[in-house]
């Protein structure tokens, strides 16, 4: 039989894909994930990513960030470890002392140089599952050698202005469709192309995503998004199944944002506060 085209993901396929906790569990089965992310002024994208790791499930979670955000996250997620890079305004150089269980990058990391070369760096020595987001792909998009060192099955979270900076502009969308998956295919790479109806890509598949609102379309919205794909991955669900539930809880916790408080109101801290009831 054929392969339907795309998959719409509702409520009976995301309760699939949950995996649930045994009793003798303990925090080291869950994983000690990293957050790299945050510049001078930014220092908000850690904090959100990191919480959302730690909402969607992780057993540990550490951020890297520079120093001049030690004190702020200290402060603001004390359960969260911090590591800081030697510069006090940007990621320079990510020196780590543990193997991470899952990384998340790129969030207010900018685009300067040093920090093109901590992430090349990372992709040349990482073996750990990736998520790449916002500044990270942007570093990538300006720097296109890169790309063929993307580890495979590297998650990237790119909404549309960042697609477009990735792979070219689109005529339909239909050609951006065409695009995206020659890109994931060409890198082995599980493409999220976030926006209304969220659309998933990996090698012949296609998932479109039903929950969230426009109450999403908020500053730090796609952190929180990043932080919950990097929680699942830390937990051992594979790079796809990952994405494709992250972004379904990532709606759904939107969702039950926006009915309580409206679509204007609705923050990114609110969105990281409902993963809880979103999980199913
Ligand atoms: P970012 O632009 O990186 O902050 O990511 C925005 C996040 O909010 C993504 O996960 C989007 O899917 C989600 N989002 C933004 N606008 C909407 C919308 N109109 N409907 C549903 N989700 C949205
Ligand atoms: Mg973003």
């Amino acid at each position: 039989s054929q392969e339907p085209l795309a998959q719409l993901i509702e409520k009976p396929e995301a309760q699939r894909f949950y995996k649930q906790r045994q009793k003798y569990d303990h925090k080291g089965t869950y994983g000690h994930a990293l957050i790299v992310a945050g510049s001078y002024g930014k220092i908000g994208a850690a904090f959100l990513s990191a919480k959302s790791v730690l909402r969607a499930g992780a057993g540990l979670v550490s951020c890297f960030i520079p120093e001049c955000g030690y004190a702020i996250i200290q402060s603001s997620l004390p359960e969260a470890m911090v590591i800081t890079d030697k510069e006090d305004d940007l990621i320079t150089d990510i020196k780590i002392n543990f193997t991470p269980s899952a990384i998340g990058i790129g969030m207010g990391i900018g685009t300067n140089k040093e920090t093109v070369a901590a992430l090349e760096k990372l992709l040349k020595e990482t073996k750990s599952p990736l998520v790449i987001d916002a500044d990270g792909l942007n570093c990538l998009a300006e720097n296109k050698s890169l790309l063929k060192l993307l580890p495979k099955n590297t998650v990237l979270t790119p909404h549309l202005g960042e697609l477009e900076r990735l792979v070219g502009k689109w005529k339909n969308d239909y050609d951006r469709i065409k695009k995206t998956k020659s890109f994931a295919k060409k890198y082995g790479a599980v493409m999220v192309v976030k926006g209304a109806n969220t659309m998933t890509v990996f090698e012949d598949k296609i998932y479109i995503n039903t929950t969230g609102n426009p109450g999403m379309a908020t500053a730090g919205s796609g952190d929180v998004l990043t932080g919950l794909i990097t929680g699942l991955l830390s937990q051992g669900y594979d790079p796809l199944l990952a994405s494709v539930f992250a972004v379904y809880l990532h709606g759904s916790a939107g969702n039950i944002a926006s009915q309580e408080i409206s679509f204007e109101a609705v923050m990114a801290s609110d969105i990281v506060d409902r993963i809880g009831l979103a999980f199913i």
